[in-house]
C-alpha cells in the first residue's frame, strides 16, 4: 500500500458498485491508498491507477464508505440467512412429525403381521389335531370292518 497525495474531488468519481471496488470502468484493477491531505489525513481510499486530479473519469472511493456498504450488505444477507434458517427449521419440524406418524404406522403394521402369524400357527396346530382325529377314526372303522 502506497501513500499518495490526494486532493481529489470524490463526488463525481464514485462508482455505482456497492462495497469495496475491485475494478475501474476503464478495466484497470483499483488499488488502495492513504490520503495525506490536510482535509482527510490518513484516510484510506480505493482509486484507479490511471486516475489523476485532471482526469476524473476513473474510479475513486473512500474505503470507510466501501466498508460501511460491505457491512450493510452483509447484515442484509445475514437477515435473509436467518429467515431462510427459520423456514428450514419449520420444514424440518414438519418432516419429523410426518416421519413419527409413519414410524407409528409401521409399528402398528408389524404388530398386525405378528398377530396374523400367531393365528396362522394356531390354525395349523388345529388342522394337525383334526387330521390325527380323522386318521384315528379311519383306523377304527377299518379295524371294525376287518375284524367284526
Ligand atoms: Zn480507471
Amino acid at each position: 500500500m502506497s501513500s499518495v497525495g490526494s486532493s481529489l474531488n470524490s463526488s463525481n468519481r464514485q462508482t455505482n458498485e456497492r462495497g469495496i471496488p475491485t475494478r475501474c470502468n476503464c478495466g484497470k484493477a483499483v488499488d488502495r491508498f492513504t490520503s495525506n491531505t490536510v482535509k482527510n489525513p490518513g484516510r484510506l481510499f480505493h482509486c484507479c491507477p490511471m486516475g489523476s486530479e485532471k482526469d476524473k473519469t476513473h474510479l475513486f472511493k473512500w474505503t470507510d464508505i466501501s466498508v460501511v456498504e460491505e457491512i450493510e450488505d452483509f447484515r442484509d444477507l445475514f437477515d435473509v440467512l436467518l429467515v431462510d434458517n427459520s423456514e428450514f427449521h419449520k420444514s424440518m419440524t414438519a418432516s419429523e412429525t410426518i416421519l413419527k406418524r409413519h414410524t407409528s404406522r409401521v409399528e402398528e403394521m408389524e404388530e398386525a403381521i405378528a398377530r396374523c402369524e400367531e393365528k396362522s400357527m394356531e390354525c395349523i396346530r388345529e388342522l394337525r389335531v383334526i387330521k390325527a382325529v380323522f386318521v384315528c377314526c379311519f383306523v377304527m372303522v377299518f379295524m371294525y370292518l376287518t375284524f367284526a
